[in-house]
């Protein structure tokens, strides 16, 4: 990888540098290039240190468990923030959860149970951290992250530190308009239940999604977003097809590119078989989406992030 940002030029810290840092095969996909510096700070005070003194051109990257990214083969040029383990507390206060954003999304879910805490279920569900959630407004089963969201911390790309609402953070489906800044903590509100009530509504998310998705393979869950009922009538579809129906109709199920595979048993999950690269998972998805615009006049939107160099 061309290398153009040096350690040298970023500010001293008390955290941990390294240069051209193992990155995609981190991910769940287990395929792609190497951050070319990553960066774990020491806490919080670092993080914002850091960015407060980061030379503006620096491009500055986060990510949570890469459970919806594809790192490009060619690796992510810039700094990759990691964070660590002081960034993962979960916190309950009366109906209030608060957790930091590396907590695993499905820990939230536990310990919201664990306080007889219910509405937080789907979080069981998504194999993320709460960073991932809210950039991703994550959900599923009918509920969305920003269902459940009374305020979050973030630090802004210069350093400063803001409190948003979900409004503020424009929570649409799989969308919101967190780009340069870093999710640093999320307050949920939960509605109090009993907890063997919560914990049954979990085991059964368990059990469904065993069933339904690939959850052991090396996948980045749906590839694709649901098209709008806007795109779907006017492609003449009934407004409740789903994409997985119009992968399904351009011969996708089970379509290969390379160690790159739609997934037989959910056709919108892809898979790595083995030995893929991240360029395979890309032309796949590519291939998908042309054949479907072809067929209906849909132009399927990638749920998955795809981020770095091609090779
Ligand atoms: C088996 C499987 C099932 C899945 N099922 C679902 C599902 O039902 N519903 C659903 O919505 N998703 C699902 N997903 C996708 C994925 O788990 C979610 O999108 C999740 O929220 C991503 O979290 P992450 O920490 O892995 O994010 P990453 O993949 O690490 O990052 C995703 C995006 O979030 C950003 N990000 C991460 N952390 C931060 C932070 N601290 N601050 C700012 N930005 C940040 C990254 O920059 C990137 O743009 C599934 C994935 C898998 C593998």
């Amino acid at each position: 990888m061309l290398n153009s940002t040096k350690i040298t030029d970023l500010p001293v810290v008390r955290g941990r540098y390294s240069e051209n840092a193992p990155l995609g095969v981190k991910g769940w996909f287990r395929c792609g290039g190497a951050a070319e510096i990553l960066f774990k700070p020491e806490d919080q005070d670092d993080l914002q240190h850091f960015l407060q003194n980061c030379p503006s051109q620096t491009p500055v990257h986060i990510f949570g468990a890469l459970s919806n990214t594809i790192i490009r083969d060619g690796g992510l040029k810039g700094v990759t923030i990691r964070l660590g383990r002081q960034f993962a507390d979960i916190k309950v206060e009366g109906d209030l959860i608060t957790a930091g954003a590396l907590a695993l999304d499905a820990n939230v879910a536990n310990i919201a149970a664990e306080h007889a805490l219910g509405g937080l279920e789907f979080l069981s569900g998504i194999p993320g951290t709460i960073g991932g959630a809210l950039k991703m407004n994550a959900g599923c089963y009918g509920v969305e992250t920003k269902d459940v969201l009374v305020e979050a911390t973030l630090l802004s790309r210069n350093g400063r530190l803001i409190t948003v609402t979900p409004q503020e953070l424009e929570m649409t489906y799989r969308h919101t308009n967190i780009d340069q800044d870093i999710v640093l903590s999320a307050t949920f509100k939960g509605i109090p239940e009993s907890s063997e009530f919560v914990k049954a509504r979990i085991a059964e998310i368990k059990t469904r999604r065993e069933e339904s998705q690939p959850i052991r393979e090396k996948t980045g869950g749906s590839t694709f977003a649901n098209p709008s009922v806007d795109d779907l009538t006017a492609a003449g579809l009934p407004e409740e097809t789903k994409v997985w129906k119009l992968i399904d109709s351009v011969g996708g199920r089970g379509l290969m590119v390379g160690g790159a595979q739609m997934n037989e048993k959910h056709c919108n999950f892809m898979i790595n078989t083995g030995n893929a690269t991240s360029a395979d998972l890309e032309n796949l998805g590519e291939e998908i989406r042309a054949r479907v615009l072809e067929k209906h006049g849909i132009t399927l939107r990638w749920e998955i992030r795809r981020m770095g160099e091609s090779l």
